[in-house]
């Protein structure tokens, strides 16, 4: 197993007494220092003024109770969460997360993955992320309408277009944005736009931004894929989750000419050799919020399973975009088996450090989420300028600026694995790339 530089070890050693239990933290504190023995070596001065230790501390982090009241009119109690993680690079930037699964070591995961992979967009965002142990599976309309002022309530305070500015991610999407939007409106009395991004078109939105996270890891795989003389054309593809990020993933394999045959919610998968049909997909998950099992009930000559993964269904290029460690490393041996040539997390950190261990000692290119899936927050990015400026861009406009975008991050995680002596590996390419724009920012404003 790849492990930390000796130089490095008493920081995480520190990071793990500081933060113990937080295991999804610590693994994301893991890959980025083992990443870092590589900067150390060629560059001591970046260890320097306990940089790296600081940018291992959240700047900020926000516990709040988000008390609500159901639709039978009982008392129902969350807990919400802001990680203002990183503040070098531009205000704290990154989504918010609704699901049971959260809890602070969670948000401080996605908040310290988020610095790094917001600094490779090249934008002016640091990192953060927030997010509620709330449940809106089964909720009604007005009872997420509820919750969502309850939990801005709280937030509103902590949060401005020059200070923080959330988003959505698992569990909130434009819907949940609009009612967080209106009450920090009505709490504040300022038409803030740039305080949120994901917003609905008609109030500030901006074109392509629901697509973006998809398109975007599509458009990085594509190129990662080009650099070794390889596309998406004519390939099978198998990308789990069905959510936001998924619809778009599989809609941009299909544009590019490959064939997606598989996706899968928290229940189970659905197999369709003919390619999965979009409009269908976007009716049961877009329109109807229903469970994918219901893809297999509405088309016949496919298939729904629960048993086993979804990484059983035999594919070139893998699209783990559902949620974290959601792809092991006995997935990954499958899917080695069955000849995949490539992975693109559109996820973030879906991939365990097994499964990424296999699939590099295998020879499969696999592009990392804090790369991959970054289009997403460059698109909200996008979106704050408009804002900015008052403006508003046209689809292909904002596309365009997105591919763009994607293809730079490509070649610069590409080009700095290369300088570090490890070409076509992404993930110390991102890490690598990722923290030295941080740590050059960090360095120019002294120790704070
Ligand atoms: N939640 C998304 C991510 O993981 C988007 C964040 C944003 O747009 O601010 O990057």
């Amino acid at each position: 197993m790849t492990t930390i530089d000796e130089k490095l070890q008493p920081i995480y050693a520190d990071v793990l007494r500081r933060n113990a239990g937080e295991t999804e933290f610590l693994q994301a504190v893991h890959e980025v220092l083992e990443s870092l023995g590589r900067v150390v070596t060629k560059r001591p001065e970046y260890a320097d003024n306990a940089l790296i230790e600081r940018i291992c501390e959240p700047e900020r982090q926000i516990i709040f109770r988000v008390p609500w009241v159901d639709d039978r009119g009982d008392v129902q109690i969350n807990r919400g969460f802001r990680v203002q993680f990183n503040s070098a690079l531009g205000p704290y930037k990154g989504g918010i997360r609704f699901h049971p699964s959260v809890n602070v070591g969670i948000i401080k995961f996605l908040g310290f993955e988020q610095t790094f992979k917001n600094a490779l967009t090249g934008m002016p965002i640091g990192g953060g992320k927030g997010g509620s142990d709330f449940n809106p599976r089964g909720r009604s309309d007005n009872e997420i309408m509820r919750f969502c002022q309850s939990f801005m309530t709280e937030l509103y305070r902590h949060l401005g277009e020059y200070t923080d500015v959330p988003a959505g991610d698992i569990g909130v999407g434009a819907r949940e944005i609009g009612y967080m939007f209106g009450q920090y409106k009505r709490i504040t009395n300022r038409y803030e736009a740039g305080v949120l991004t994901g917003k609905g078109l008609v109030y500030g939105g901006s074109r392509a931004r629901k697509e973006a996270t998809g398109y975007g890891a599509v458009y990085f795989v594509e190129r990662m894929l080009g650099a070794n003389k390889q596309a998406f054309a004519g390939k099978r593809a198998v990308v789990s989750g069905s959510g936001n990020v998924a619809v778009y993933t599989i809609e941009k394999i299909t544009e590019f000419g490959g064939k997606v045959i598989a996706c899968s919610d928290s229940n189970g998968y659905i197999v369709d050799e003919d390619g999965i049909d979009l409009e269908l997909l976007k009716d049961i998950k877009e329109v109807r919020r229903e469970r994918i099992s219901e893809y297999a009930r509405r088309k016949t000559g496919t298939h729904y399973i629960e048993q086993g993964s979804v990484w059983d269904v035999p594919c070139d290029v893998a699209m783990p975009s559902a949620t974290q460690n959601e792809l092991t490393g006995k997935d990954a041996a499958t899917l080695i088996r069955n000849g995949v040539i490539a992975v693109g997390e559109g996820a973030n950190m879906p991939s365990t450090p097994d499964a990424i261990r296999n699939f590099q000692e295998a020879g499969v290119l696999f592009a990392p989420g804090k790369a991959a899936n970054a289009g997403g927050v460059a698109t909200s990015a996008l979106e704050m300028q408009q804002n900015a400026s008052r403006d508003s861009w046209t689809f292909d406009q904002t596309e365009a600026r997105l591919a763009d975008i994607m293809r730079n991050i490509h070649d610069n995680c590409a080009a700095t694995a290369e300088e570090y002596g490890v070409p076509n590996d992404y993930v110390v390419g991102a890490n690598i790339a990722g923290f030295v724009r941080v740590a050059e920012a960090m360095n120019a404003f002294g120790v704070i």
